[in-house]
């Protein structure tokens, strides 16, 4: 396939394209501009948690077109300050500060934990090989792959690779010297790779005995992505702060960072700001998102969906077991590890009216909306069974 007659001159080409054009999306549906419809399993890579065109959203932002688009971080808004009440009521944190993307969210962590580590006398930072976290330069720094970095050493100093889900190298690493440490809980960049909860502990163990911060970056599996509204709240272990976007805005640009109370004085005024962040239509649409996604049917709806659609996937592995690898992630966050063909198979499946893409180079993933219903899995797994024999021959 010719990827290259689909790349327009006027932009950077640093993005492989699917070979044709979107118009609009409606509900979990993507229309091209041929008027062909896609089955959208990949939502804007785990954005458009309630999918296109949802009602709520849509009535949320024409309120907020009629009373401002965007006012600066010298006032207080009430949108703003409605969300970021009902996200520290959800998730029992104390400050959150709001951000246009992920990577902002992580370096707004970044700061305080080097702050941090300044007044502690620490300053080691640890992620996990095969992490994301964003692709700004402190963000960068802490996001543990070549392909990634390389091009763009050196990065932040004092930043330490640890194996995902390797307690004995970790024990390795963290010492006195520990400032933080980052993880994402399941890594979705990384080939949707869910950390065990043995290596969990771990880190929370270590925590203890050398006194040293945790972030969680929440801002792939956050927002109901995993039937959790955070993932973290699955295993009960508090982080000292963690990051939220992607979902957060409900397609509108979005994100935060949450801290507990222990991080609450480390920046002071001037030390931290943004334009942007926390942008009026952005906290709508964000709130009418938030409202739906926190209810306890809505993220019962996502396990139970996640659940189904795991096991269509691995009957689909045992079908094709010399070429599928594994069946990974929670909720609706999945990904189907593949020997070879990784591309291959999601350009066919877009072919097919199926949209995923792949990460960690041989996994395709599924980051569907939050909305679909078991009626669309089966469509997606219809679709993936034709694209399944179409590249593999049987
Ligand atoms: N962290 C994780 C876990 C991500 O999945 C991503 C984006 O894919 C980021 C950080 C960066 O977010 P953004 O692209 O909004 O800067």
């Amino acid at each position: 396939m010719d990827l290259t007659k689909n790349d327009s001159p006027y932009f950077l080409s640093v993005y492989n394209r699917f070979p044709f054009e979107i118009d609009h999306g409606q509900g979990v549906y993507l229309f091209d501009t041929q008027g062909q419809p896609y089955l959208d399993f990949l939502s804007g890579i785990a954005v458009n948690a309630l999918g296109y065109q949802h009602p709520a959203i849509e009535k949320a932002l024409l309120k907020q077109i009629k009373r401002n688009l965007h006012l600066s971080n010298y006032f207080l808004q009430d949108t703003q300050k409605k969300l970021a009440q009902r996200l520290i009521k959800i998730s029992g944190y104390n400050q959150l500060f709001f951000t246009n993307s992920g990577t902002e969210a992580i370096e707004g962590l970044l700061k305080i934990a080097k702050k941090w580590g300044k007044l502690n006398h620490k300053s080691e930072i640890i992620a996990l090989k095969g992490s994301f976290h964003g692709r700004t330069l402190g963000a960068l720094s802490i996001t543990m792959q070549d392909k990634y970095q390389q091009s763009f050493l050196p990065l932040l100093p004092n930043c330490k690779s640890v194996t995902a889900n390797d307690i004995t190298e970790l024990k390795r690493v963290v010492n006195e010297n520990t400032l933080a440490l980052f993880y994402e809980g399941i890594m979705g960049e990384g080939g949707i790779r869910p950390l065990t909860p043995e290596f969990i502990t771990a880190i929370y163990e270590l925590k203890q005995k050398f006194n040293f911060l945790v972030f969680a970056d929440e801002i792939q599996t956050g927002v109901g992505r995993t039937g959790y509204f955070y993932y973290f709240q699955k295993y009960g272990f508090r982080p000292d702060g963690f990051a939220t976007a992607k979902g957060l805005g409900g397609g509108l640009p979005l994100g935060a960072f949450l801290i507990n109370e222990n991080l609450t004085e480390v920046l002071k005024k001037g030390e931290h700001g943004t334009t942007y962040g926390g942008n009026p239509l952005a906290c709508a649409a964000g709130l009418a998102t938030v409202d739906i996604v926190s209810q306890k049917e809505f993220l019962n709806h996502v396990t139970i969906t996640g659940n189904y659609f795991k096991e269509q996937l691995q009957r689909l592995a045992k079908k094709y077991g010399q070429q599928i690898v594994d069946v990974r992630g929670a909720g609706l966050m999945l990904g189907l590890e593949v020997r070879e063909k990784a591309s291959e198979l999601m350009f066919t499946a877009s072919k097919n009216g199926l949209l995923c893409n792949t990460a960690g180079g041989n996994t395709l993933r599924f980051v569907p909306p939050l909305i679909i219903e078991k009626k669309h899995v089966d469509e997606a797994i219809l679709k993936l069974e034709k694209t399944l024999s179409e590249v593999f021959g049987h």
